[in-house]
């Protein structure tokens, strides 16, 4: 454990592996401008406060780590600790290292109210979520590492505070970095203050006993290194090592068991060059000693997540020790040691590339690549646009929520349930129904606070976003998302509704659309930019192409040239446009015509209407199948149409038909208000059949619309039948 004093100290630890002059300049300007911004402000030891960021510098160092992470090391507290702001460091460093700063300043500020396990692996992931760089993390272990070793001048409760904290949460995300060397020194550094006794009673027995055990072991490498000389295997490396003192405690804590008891407080590390030697070795083992059954573990077939690989077998020595003996390659001990530091260690040559390093690390470490998951969602879909706004969510300022499991997610100030909603998963977005938070139901535009517990309430046959949501989701991860749903879904919708209206115009003229297809879309609408059939039937069911001018042209009664067309279209849509009449109907040469909605059947845009001129109280405008219609005199039926555009909503009934249930109508309300619709008036009877008949007046804007709410009604549990009512 290096301590250092001075920038020379670190340049020559920094100098074993980094040799260009322009990173040299760059670290040693790191630590100029850190040393003056700390200037005057001293450690609790009585120390300048520059041997701090110094020392956390020197320990990334020695995990050979780029020199980006190196001057993050070195300047990790002045944002929190000095008047420089991360724009001023990004000024001066570049993005990546203010970045790298900021990360460790957020984490630093993570505080961990309490400290039971469950917690603690949550409070791990926190750390990791909004890190969201690796080597964010490892700044924060170097600065953690530094911390506890200069822990002796706190008071025994910052002791006692700092040191389970470590235990819980940093050491922990050292072993799952795989960072031996560090993890290690943690566990072994905190113990000493959280159980200074138990501490002090295993350091005594490694000492007592160790003597006799380690003279065996040093008699049982010699035995071995012939062993392997005999069998051809020269080189090699071996030693003995002692485990560290947090293993040995947790076993004798956890597993109730004497220090006598444990097998592997010795180990003799084998180090060899090929895979095939560490196979080799182990057989040579065995052969020569005799291994404690159930003891044998390949992590060299099967490496731990954390990326470490090695043979791990407990012989007993000829005395009747025991001991473990591991055997690798040098990579492998290399990674052991080091982990994650050790995959990703600098090569200066080598084009650094802060992406790919991070994609190398996440498809290494399968835990860390789940974290990062959700970002990876969607990726082929308009890629560079989505991962800027990913980012731009990541980088807003943050709430932490919890899942109902616990895990815990990070998500921009302002977020809502949708949100949450979307960040889990796209298909749990969609299906979205409603939204728990600390298990009260909350509307779905409920702003989420810290430490809420969010659980989203899905259902699969639902009918998926609504404009509305994209006023509701706060986040361009969700909006996104709500946006390709609905561009997908009103396409779908608008291309059925203008087929069955070309089918329906067909029909009428006594033949069948069967023979429309993409070149005689192309040969007579291109004008009109519709070029393929499914493009025309959007067209027609947006009602930019009526489907008599489609016929027409199918059949060649169309005489007009394109031109003439196109000026009759016009024309016509002027004529629309100058309607003020507030139903939103237009009647063909009437600028401003009395009209008035009929109330028996309610027609709304989209409906096939007719006008019916009544004495005095102008034209009542009724749906074409309205019940009341077989009574009119035909003389005094008109044509109407519905203006493009009315953009008002309009009354419309509907009866639904269902088996009785305690959440029939709840459900009912909530799908309405899910559609951003509105109900003006419901009511429910149920006969002696258990059967229940919903009447259900809303207000709406167009007949698309009510189908809509049509559908995702018929998806309500026990529904049986849904129809207008009152027509
Ligand atoms: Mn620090």
């Amino acid at each position: 454990m290096a301590n250092y004093r001075n920038l020379e100290d670190l340049l020559k630890t920094v100098g074993t592996y980094i040799k260009k002059p322009e990173s040299i300049e760059k670290i040693t300007k790191a630590y100029n401008v850190a040393a003056s911004l700390h200037e005057g402000q001293l450690r609790k030891s009585g120390e300048p406060y520059i041997i701090h960021p110094l020392n956390v510098a020197g320990i990334l160092a020695e995990l050979h780590v780029g020199p980006d992470t190196i001057c993050a090391g070195l300047l990790h507290d002045v944002v929190e600790d000095t008047a420089c702001s991360k724009e001023e460091l990004a000024a001066e460093f570049g993005d990546d290292i203010a970045e790298m700063v900021d990360g460790v300043t957020k984490v630093g500020q993570i505080k961990f109210a309490s400290l039971e396990q469950k917690q603690a692996t949550n409070h791990q992931h926190m750390l990791l979520a909004m890190a969201r760089d690796i080597r964010v993390i490892i700044v924060k272990l170097a600065d953690r590492l530094h911390n506890i070793r200069t822990l002796g001048v706190m008071s025994d409760e910052q002791k006692q505070r700092i040191g389970r904290e470590t235990l819980e949460i940093y050491a922990p995300l050292a072993h799952k970095l795989g960072i031996f060397t560090i993890k290690a020194e943690l566990e072994d550094t905190a113990l000493k203050y959280v159980d200074p006794a138990y501490y002090n009673k295993i350091t005594d027995k490694i000492r007592n006993d160790s003597s006799a055990r380690m003279q065996n072991v040093d008699h049982t490498i010699n035995e071995i290194s012939n062993v392997l000389l005999d069998n051809n295997i020269e080189d090699f490396k071996i030693k003995g090592r002692i485990k560290n003192i947090y293993s040995i405690y947790k076993k004798m804590v956890n597993q109730n068991k004497e220090f006598e008891d444990i097998y592997d407080i010795l180990a003799i590390r084998i180090i060899v060059d090929t895979v095939g030697e560490c196979y080799q070795c182990l057989g040579l083992i065995h052969a020569n000693y005799t291994p404690v059954p159930k003891r044998f573990k390949d992590y060299i077939a099967v490496p731990k997540p954390n990326m470490y690989q090695s043979l791990h077998t407990t012989v007993i020595s000829k005395d009747g020790f025991t001991f473990e003996v591991q055997i690798r390659t040098q990579e492998m001990d290399r990674i052991a040691e080091l982990g994650v530091a050790a995959h990703w260690a600098y090569k200066e040559n080598a084009n650094y590339n802060k992406d790919r390093e991070q994609f190398e690390i996440a498809s290494k470490l399968k835990w860390y690549g789940d974290l990062l998951k959700f970002s990876e969602e969607d990726k082929n879909d308009d890629a560079k646009e989505y991962v800027d706004q990913v980012k731009d969510d990541i980088l807003g300022t943050t709430v932490y929520v919890y899942t109902p499991t616990g895990e815990i997610i990070d998500m921009p100030l302002g977020s809502t349930p949708l949100d949450f909603a979307y960040r889990i998963h796209t298909n749990v977005g969609n299906t979205t129904v409603g939204a728990i938070v600390n298990n009260k139901i909350v509307p779905l535009d409920y702003e989420l606070h810290n430490g809420d517990i969010v659980s989203i309430k899905t259902n699969k046959n639902s009918f998926g976003p609504s404009e509305n949501w994209l006023k509701i989701a706060k986040t361009n991860n969700a909006k996104h998302k709500i946006k390709s749903f609905l561009n997908k879904q009103n396409r779908d919708v608008l291309l059925a509704h203008g087929k069955q209206l070309i089918d329906e115009e067909f029909r009428f003229n006594k033949t069948t659309s069967a023979d429309l297809n993409d070149d005689f879309v192309k040969n007579n609408f291109s004008k009109n930019n519709v070029n393929s059939l499914d493009d025309l039937y959007v067209e027609v069911g947006k009602g930019n192409l009526s489907p008599k001018t489609v016929y027409a042209k199918y059949a060649g009664t169309d005489t007009k040239n394109p031109e003439d067309l196109i000026a009759k279209t016009i024309e016509r849509n002027q004529r629309i446009l100058t309607t003020n009449s507030s139903t939103g109907v237009v009647v063909e040469g009437l600028t401003n015509p009395q009209l008035k909605l009929g109330s028996c059947c309610n027609p709304i845009p989209g409906d096939e209407i007719i006008g019916y001129v009544t004495k005095g109280n102008g034209i009542v405008v009724h749906h074409s199948s309205c019940k009341n219609a077989t009574t009119f005199q035909k003389e005094r039926i008109i044509p109407l149409k519905w203006a493009t555009n009315p953009g008002r909503k309009y009354p419309a009934s509907i009866k639904i038909e269902a088996t009785s249930s305690m959440t029939l109508l709840v459900d009912i309300m909530n799908t309405v208000s899910t559609c951003n619709m509105s109900i003006l008036a419901i009511n429910a009877n149920s006969n002696a059949d258990l059967q229940t008949i919903v009447k259900l007046k809303v207000m709406t804007t167009n007949l698309l619309e009510l189908e809509k709410l049509i559908i995702n009604l018929k998806r309500v549990k026990n529904v049986f039948n849904i129809e207008r009512d009152n027509i």
